[in-house]
């Protein structure tokens, strides 16, 4: 039987009206929830990334300001920019789109980011506060793979569950959060052995690496539900996620299709984020 889809566009759909609805509650008080976005340099697939989020904020009514600096931009003026977005009271959300320029400290300019603007949740203080189990911020495509599954009403509490990819942005967090839900789980990353049979042991199966097709049909457990963060480039034009997409949905019993899968509701939770950040500096 082929597996059903988790469509992440249609939730995330829902996810932006009701953001949308919560925006123009805000507004009635006077309050527009606004976002700076910094972009650095000229990386392709960055400003095609900034382009979606900044469209997402105008369809929501966030306010949205965007700081195109040059890739040859000094580590000193990136941080003056930052800090003066972490006092601007119209600025209630900061996001600095990653990679930054190779000369650039990226860990320090993510620091010097206010933890209560930091809508990313890539802040040590938000990443600490995951961890101790009192989230505040969570980074938007964690937090977008639990709404998918929560969505699908997949049980979580006891269920094996292995997340494939050790990133400080999607697969440690995401781990935390699956903790935190009473999932027994497995982090798997490059240095990891028999990575088939641990695959093939999840109830869920997270594939974030960023390896077209890591994930073969082999590696699924009937009646697992598989989420696919990855998106590759194919030398055709095409996007494709880390997993068989073709080969899973014959096994699993979910699954995330890219692209509308993870992607459209990383940008949804950047908007909830967004107006909590908002409501919680007022
Ligand atoms: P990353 O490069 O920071 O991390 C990749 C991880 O994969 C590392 O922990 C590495 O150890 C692991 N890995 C590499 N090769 C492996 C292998 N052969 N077997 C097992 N593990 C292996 O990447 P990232 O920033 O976490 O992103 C991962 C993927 O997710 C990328 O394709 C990225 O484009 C995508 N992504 C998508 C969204 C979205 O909204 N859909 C958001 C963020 C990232």
């Amino acid at each position: 039987m082929a597996a059903r889809i988790l469509d992440g566009k249609a939730l995330a759909a829902q996810v932006r009206a009701a953001v949308k609805q919560e925006v123009a509650a805000l507004s009635q008080r006077g309050i527009r929830p606004g976002l700076a976005v910094v972009l650095a340099g000229d990386n392709p697939a960055s400003r095609v990334y900034v382009r979606n989020k900044v469209r997402a904020c105008e369809e929501t009514g966030v306010r949205s300001e965007l700081y195109e600096l040059p890739a040859a931009v000094s580590e000193e003026a990136l941080l003056d920019r930052v800090l003066a977005l972490n006092d601007d009271a119209d600025v209630h959300g900061i996001l600095v789109q990653l990679p930054l320029p190779k000369h650039i400290n990226a860990s320090k300019v993510l620091e010097t980011v206010s933890p209560a603007k930091d809508i990313d949740g890539f802040h040590a203080a938000n990443l600490g506060a995951l961890v101790a189990g009192v989230p505040h911020m969570v980074p938007c495509t964690p937090a977008g793979v639990m709404r998918l599954l929560d969505h699908a009403g997949v049980q979580l509490a006891g269920a094996r569950a292995v997340v494939i990819g050790r990133s400080n942005i999607v697969g440690k967090p995401l781990a935390l959060l699956l903790l935190a839900r009473d999932a027994t789980v497995t982090v798997c990353h490059s240095k990891s052995r028999d990575l088939q049979d641990i695959a093939r042991s999840a109830d869920v199966l997270v594939a974030a690496v960023g390896r077209a097709k890591l994930v073969t049909g082999a590696m699924v457990k009937p009646g697992a539900c598989v989420i696919d963060v990855g998106v590759n480039r194919l030398p055709d034009g095409s996007l494709c996620g880390d997993v068989d997409f073709a080969a899973a949905s014959a096994v699993a019993a979910w699954i995330t299709p890219v692209p509308g899968g993870v992607g459209p509701m990383t940008i949804a939770m950047l908007l909830e984020n967004c107006v909590r950040a908002a409501r919680t500096q007022i």
